[in-house]
């Protein structure tokens, strides 16, 4: 894999197909299994890898794929990760704040499309204010998915960064079903260097070591926790993502987010590049089905950048191993300043009707699952749950 300035190179090398097949049969794996599984580019030795996976999903999991109506409550963000293209320093964005009212429509036409559960996504603050404010967002999307009928209420997975310790036990009892209640916080990359790098040095820079701190205050809060990496960031190796993998199996992660990491505008990292398309589409989706071959009992997002990097990208997620789709609710006002990368086609602002993206879904075989709450079986496995 030959791009940009990025080093994720080198190890391919052709393998017959009996080798392969061995490989993949196996569920458990050395680092240069997995380097050699992740550098696959023959088009035939990356289908058997991308069918094994989504055979895997299916024997483990069944036939479902959740949905989760996703709101990007605000771009307004303090930190200045040097990828992404809400950072503070950017000052080219309208920056906008949906009101409580606009995210309950939002969440009434998730409810009504049979999607349960939602996932709310924001830049990061921590003042009191929003903190207040996620609060009460959330007894209201409790209180309206009870009275829409769902029983228990609905599922939800928060993205709003590092927060404290009593935030987060704040926003769970708010939230009202602590059996659905999710936090996605991906560490970006497990390379301490890596991660410095990306992060800029900034005052209020964040550390690798905060973020697994973050991690392990949502897990004794209770949430399923959810991590992942960006896939492609200039600089990161196949060494890089073998390490993420291992990263994964000690957070004991229950989900993964994961994607390519796609050039943004309002980002600092325009010297770096980024990988080569169809490159950064193969190594996204190997990376996706490494991880379901991994972590069978996890739920893993076919994420958005990965419909923006390609249309179709997260139908071809599914095909490799993913169970989780979140189609974007976010009004279209907002929508078009939440731009976390480069997004500039129509297909690329996620605006499939939902009707044409569930037919997607279910061509890959496929069924999208409506009105259920969808918890990672992970996580419902460690408590004795019962599927919701
Ligand atoms: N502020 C929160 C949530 C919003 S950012 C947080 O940082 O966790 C959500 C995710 O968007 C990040 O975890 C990052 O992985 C992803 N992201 C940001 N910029 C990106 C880019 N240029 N390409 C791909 N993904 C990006
Ligand atoms: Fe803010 Fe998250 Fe973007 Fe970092 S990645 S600048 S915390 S929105």
């Amino acid at each position: 894999l030959q791009q940009g300035k990025s080093s994720l190179t080198r190890i391919a090398r052709p393998m017959t197909t009996p080798a392969l097949k061995a490989l993949l049969e196996k569920t458990a794996f050395t680092d240069s299994d997995l380097a050699l599984l992740l550098t696959l580019q023959e088009p035939t030795e990356c289908r058997a890898l991308y069918d094994e996976a989504y055979k895997r999903t299916e024997a483990v999991l069944g036939n479902a794929v959740y949905m989760r109506g996703l709101i990007e409550v605000s771009n307004l963000c303090v930190y200045d990760c040097r990828y992404c293209g809400i950072r503070k320093s950017n000052h080219t964005l309208t920056r906008y704040t949906l009101t409580k009212e606009e995210i309950l429509q939002a969440a009434e036409r998730s409810f009504r499309a049979g999607y349960y559960s939602l996932a709310l996504q924001s830049g990061e603050r921590d003042d009191a204010r929003f903190v207040e404010f996620i609060a009460d967002v959330l007894r209201d999307l409790h209180a309206l998915s009870l009275s829409m009928g769902i029983q228990d209420g609905c599922g939800l997975t928060l993205s709003f960064g590092e927060q404290s310790c009593e935030t987060y036990e704040y926003w769970a009892k708010a939230s009202g079903n602590r059996n659905a209640l999710r936090y996605l916080l991906r560490l970006e990359t497990s390379n301490p260097k890596l991660f410095e790098t990306i992060h800029g040095h900034g005052p209020r820079r964040k550390t690798l070591i905060e973020r697994y701190m973050a991690l392990s205050d949502l897990r004794r809060t209770g949430y399923q926790v959810g991590t992942g990496v960006m896939i492609g960031i200039p600089g990161q190796t196949v060494e890089d993502l073998v390490a993420d993998l291992r990263a994964f199996e000690r957070i004991d992660a229950d989900m993964f987010g994961m994607g390519p990491y796609i050039e943004s505008e309002g980002g600092d990292m325009h010297a770096d590049g980024m990988m080569e398309k169809k490159q950064l589409l193969t190594l996204t989706l190997n990376m996706l089905a490494v991880t379901r071959l991994m972590f069978p009992t996890c739920n893993i997002a076919a994420a958005t950048a990965l419909e923006s990097l390609v249309p179709g990208g997260r139908v071809l997620g599914i095909g490799a191993g993913c169970n989780v789709v979140m189609p974007n609710l976010t009004p279209t006002r907002a929508r078009v300043n939440y731009r976390l990368y480069r997004k500039k086609t129509e297909a690329e602002q996620e605006q499939i009707p939902l009707a044409v993206l569930e037919k997607d879904i279910e061509s890959t075989g496929r069924h999208v699952a409506k009105f259920r709450l969808g918890s990672s079986a992970h996580f419902r496995a460690r408590f004795n749950l019962a599927a919701d």
